[in-house]
């Protein structure tokens, strides 16, 4: 897929100062300027979740409606969108949240995220290195990472302001010595910028090492619960882990895909013809591409 116009840069300032036509994108103004408001907070205070007025959108709650108010309160008519769902631009749930990206905002869209000024993902991060002019909005249906250990709001909430992570902390070490190793495989905690810790959204643990000091703004929306949270550039992202048990990502001795060849990205397994394939499906139809078929380059 090619792009059709010029990428325009996306940067914080140009969310603080982005002027859009009345009824650009589905949202009203006074929406479009509430979330980047709270967007704009969220950046200000990396990994604290920030409350919005989640509005209804023509996609179900926990369909990516929280990505989708993101990407459409920071989108312009310049913008150039890439979305995926499991690393996959094909997949249903973005496909459609694409089309209606594009058809109600005119931006060009893409496959490549290296022509993608904003990237909305649910459960992936591209394996390209992405770079200081790309947002990446990512889906998320739960943004409280001590869910699993507390319930009660009022708790959390003092929880995160005082940072007592000890809960969680608890949580990992009960895991370890149950389990032997740390079982979370899929958001796995983080600490942002040293101060909260922050969800990961489903995205496998291959990918939280991009978060750490990244090039690119991260933006969390969580439709369902009326969050939005953030990353920005250059911030310390790191895995809860104790210092003798280091943070690990997948990996599978011997795992390669059976389409490109890769073993160094992230595989997700085809159990009916017991192999493996990229889960980034872009990424691995440019290699193969690039290689002229050959499975071993
Ligand atoms: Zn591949």
């Amino acid at each position: 897929m090619t792009v059709t116009h010029e990428r325009a840069p996306t940067t914080v300032s140009a969310l603080a100062a982005a002027t859009a036509p009345e009824e650009f994108g589905h949202l009203d103004e006074q929406s479009k300027r509430e979330i980047r408001c709270a967007l704009l907070t969220a950046v200000a205070v990396p990994g604290y979740q920030v409350p919005f007025a989640s509005r209804e959108m023509p996609v179900a709650r926990g369909w990516g409606s929280g990505g989708l108010q993101v990407t459409l309160a920071a989108i312009g008519p310049e913008d150039t969108v890439k979305v995926i769902d499991q690393g996959d631009d094909a997949g249903v749930n973005a496909a459609n949240l694409r089309r209606l990206i594009v058809q109600s905002t005119g931006a060009a869209q893409t496959t490549d995220p290296r022509e993608a000024s904003i990237i909305q993902t649910r459960h992936r991060i591209p394996e390209d290195p992405l770079m200081p002019d790309q947002i990446l909005v990512l889906q998320v249906p739960v943004p409280e990472p001590l869910r699993a250990v507390e319930k009660d709001m009022r708790e959390l909430r003092r929880m995160h302001a005082e940072a007592d992570y000890s809960a969680i902390w608890v949580s990992l070490y009960e895991d370890l010595v149950r389990n032997g190793v740390i079982t979370q495989s899929t958001g796995y905690p983080v600490l942002v910028g040293g101060r909260y810790v922050m969800a990961t959204t489903p995205i496998p643990r291959w990918d939280v090492p991009k978060l750490h000091q990244a090039e690119f703004l991260s933006l969390f929306g969580a439709g369902r619960e009326k969050r939005v949270y953030a990353v920005p550039p250059h911030t310390d992202v790191e895995p809860l882990a104790f210092e003798d048990v280091a943070f690990q990502v997948e990996h599978t001795e011997g795992a390669s895909c059976i389409l490109c060849g890769a073993a160094d990205a992230y595989l997700v397994e085809v159990p009916a013809r017991a192999s493996w394939i990229c889960s980034d499906t872009d990424w691995c139809q440019r290699r193969r591409t690039e290689s002229n078929g050959a499975p071993d380059d």
